[in-house]
């Protein structure tokens, strides 16, 4: 600090009496030429100065002085009247080198007096110190205060005045001047250093620690805000988007947190470039219509706010957007959102998929946010229950439909505890001579509103709420138990496999091989009694953890089905590099009698056939698509035509007494 720090030896000296500058000069400036010094010495002190020796009086004023002087030195400038110091004052502020003190005369005719000059010369520089300097008869201390009023920055010196308290006073307010100007920078600093922490926590409490993005409170103030600011503005639209990240939880449950911790980090930093990006070219767009700022009424703080990225926690994310004139804006920013999300991660040696669904509404008018953000949280859920990477516009008929599904996912829970939940088989047939080789199992939900739900509409719900695990367990359970029973009524040889669907949240949970290892053993089952269906599109992604999961399976003596193929991508390579026995080919392939679709179909079934894989066609509803399959290579068949999903006795016949009781 001291080094660059201003000296503050600058003294200003306002008196019409050209003498008394004299006096001054000699006092600040030359008490290293000694005589001079002995010579006002004298004139001030008289003989108790001059005639010196020993440890006289004298003495003593002498060296008070002259150690007063000691290693200090002024730079003094002088003025005859009031305006002539005000102006030198003025100019030493320009020039960066203010006065540290001055001492004014008070009366100074014919121009304005030492109290008006002080007025001045604080209003230019409020630190200076002063000293107003008047001889014995000639001041009243109540009138120049409340001319002046309290100050601690203002001193008397009664004339005709003493060198020591000219010397003394210089002294000790330049020192004074010189120890505020390092308080005051000390209090800037201090304050400055108040004001980064200050922002520093402030940001901590807004954001969130691992994307850096707003958090949720933050984000509903700011959305509040915005919306008290368009309160009485109906033309101007706001969106809000919310975002949940579709099977970001398999990524999490599968490669451990520090890769969905790396994953939220790379999708926040898209979500934020995409933003970035629409507040570009809103700028751009200002620019070319002339404005500066013309968005203030949609409550937009900055423009850089106009579109503003949160993080509300786990894998959902939101985007308040300003400006918005139609849902067709907000969805072609939400496009460029699930495109953006959608590009591979690369994590370690391997790519993760993100995919998104996306839910927004529109504001027009004010509102309340919390609202507003659970009606975007709606539309999200409808994205989410259409598939991967959707979009959709909050509508009231949304309400009721998200309603439904939201009962549905409580009914689930329910159904779980009071058996709601039963297993129809469906048989898979040889289509050269009709006779069963085999059964799928299929889940039925008898709900006690008298409902048969399929499980279309429970299966996605609860894969993406994680209910899966445990309705698989069910499922796996009371697979076995069934084979069990036909299997002590001696009639497992005619029931084949049973194949059980699995979804891929199953395989990748932790201990999910155990889990069926165990129920092997309490249903005394062997493990070649049965198949497990995947789907193509539950094993691309993540293969690693799902392929060490299906060759345990098999080495323990499971077929592996791969179910619907077809309807994923459909990857022949896929076929070669998975551990698969059995390939059912997708519905549509097999209605699809077009000669592409059939063209198709026979590539997949020769390819299969090649690599030694068994063929069902899946959905046979009428003896010419039985046939046409048949024809093309198809070795096995199910559907309709040959036998609808009924409970097991429905084709088994009554099972022997229940041994084992089923088991959640
Ligand atoms: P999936 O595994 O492909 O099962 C075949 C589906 O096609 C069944 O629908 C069956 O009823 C239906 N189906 C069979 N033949 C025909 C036909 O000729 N025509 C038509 N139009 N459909 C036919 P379902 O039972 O509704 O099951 C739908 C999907 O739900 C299943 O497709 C499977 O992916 C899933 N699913 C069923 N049970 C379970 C289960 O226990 N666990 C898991 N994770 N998923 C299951
Ligand atoms: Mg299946
Ligand atoms: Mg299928």
């Amino acid at each position: 600090m001291a080094g660059s720090e201003p000296v503050f030896d600058r003294i200003l000296i306002v008196d019409d009496n050209p003498s008394i500058h004299d006096d001054f000069r000699k006092i600040l400036c030359d008490q290293s030429q000694d005589e001079t010094f002995v010579e006002l010495a004298s004139a001030l002190f008289g003989d108790r100065f001059a005639s010196g020796g020993g440890m006289g009086p004298a003495v003593a004023v002498r060296s008070e002085v002259a150690s007063l002087a000691a290693g200090e030195t002024f730079r003094v400038d002088f003025a005859d009247q009031g305006l002539e110091g005000v102006r030198l004052a003025e100019s030493a502020m320009r020039a960066n080198a203010p006065f540290a003190m001055a001492f004014v005369d008070i009366r100074m005719p014919p121009g304005i007096d030492g109290v008006e000059t002080t007025l001045r010369l604080w209003e230019l520089d409020p630190n200076l110190q002063i000293v107003i300097c008047t001889p014995y008869s000639d001041y009243n201390w109540s009138e120049m205060k409340h001319r002046l009023g309290r100050s601690d920055r203002l001193l008397l010196l009664k004339k005709p005045f003493d060198a020591v308290e000219v010397l003394q006073l210089a002294s000790s307010l330049t020192r004074k001047r010189q120890l505020e100007y390092r308080a005051d920078l000390r209090d800037a600093e201090l304050q400055s250093l108040i004001e980064k922490r200050t922002n520093a926590l402030r940001t901590l409490a807004e954001t969130d620690s691992l994307t850096r993005l707003l958090n949720r409170s933050s984000f509903l103030s700011r959305l509040q805000r915005r919306l008290d600011g368009c309160r009485d503005i109906q033309d101007t639209h706001s969106a809000v988007l919310f975002l949940d990240l579709d099977n970001f939880k398999l990524v999490n449950d599968s490669l451990g947190h520090e890769a969905g911790d790396e994953m939220l980090i790379e999708i926040s930093r898209r979500i934020r470039e995409v933003c970035r990006r629409r507040n570009s070219m809103l700028h751009l767009r200002e620019f070319q219509r002339g404005r500066k700022r013309t968005l203030d009424s949609a409550g937009a703080d900055r423009l850089d706010d106009m579109t503003l990225p949160a993080r509300l926690g786990g894998d959902e994310f939101a985007i308040m957007v300003a400006d918005v004139r139609d849902s067709s804006s907000a969805e072609e920013l939400g496009r460029e959102l699930i495109e953006a999300i959608g590009k591979p991660i690369e994590w370690s040696d391997r790519k993760l998929f993100g995919g998104v669904s996306i839910g927004t509404v529109l504001v027009s008018g004010g509102g309340e946010a919390s609202d507003v953000l659970r009606k975007s949280d709606t539309a999200m859920y409808d994205a989410k229950v259409r598939g991967t990477n959707q979009f959709s516009v909050f509508d009231e008929a949304m309400h009721r439909r998200v309603a439904k599904q939201l009962a549905i996912e409580s009914g689930i829970r329910r159904a779980l505890e009071c058996g709601e939940f039963s297993l129809h088989v469906q048989p898979i047939t040889c289509l050269a001579d009709g006779k069963q080789v085999g059964f799928e199992a299929l889940m039925r939900w008898f709900s006690d509103d008298e409902m048969v739900h399929t499980p279309d509409e429970f299966i996605p719900i609860a894969e993406e709420n994680g209910q899966i695990i445990e309705i698989g367990q069910w499922v796996v359970h009371s697979a076995m138990q069934i084979a069990s029973r036909y299997a002590q009524a001696d009639r497992v040889n005619g029931m084949g496999h049973l194949t059980i669907n699995v979804s891929r949240r199953q395989l990748i949970a932790p201990g999910f091989v155990e889990s069926i290892v165990a129920a092997l053993k309490r249903y005394d089952v062997p493990a070649n009694w049965f198949g497990i269906e995947i789907t193509e599109t539950a094993v691309v992604e993540t293969h690693h953890t799902i392929y060490d999961q299906l060759v345990r399976l098999r080495t323990m003596g499971f077929k592996i089905y791969l179910d619907d193929f077809g309807k994923g991508t459909s990857s022949l390579s896929f076929l070669n590099h998975f551990p698969i026995d059995i390939l059912k080919i997708d519905r549509s392939f097999i209605v699809n009698e077009t000669p592409r679709g059939t063209a198709i179909l026979e590539a997949i079934v020769m390819m299969a056939n090649a690599l030694g894989i068994e063929v069902i066609a899946e959905g046979i509803e009428t003896e010419e698509q039985r046939s046409r399959a048949e024809r093309l290579g198809c070795t096995f068949g199910q559907g309709y035509l040959l036998g609808r999903p009924k409970p097991p006795e429905a084709w088994l016949g009554e099972p022997l007494a229940r041994h084992h009781p089923p088991s959640g």
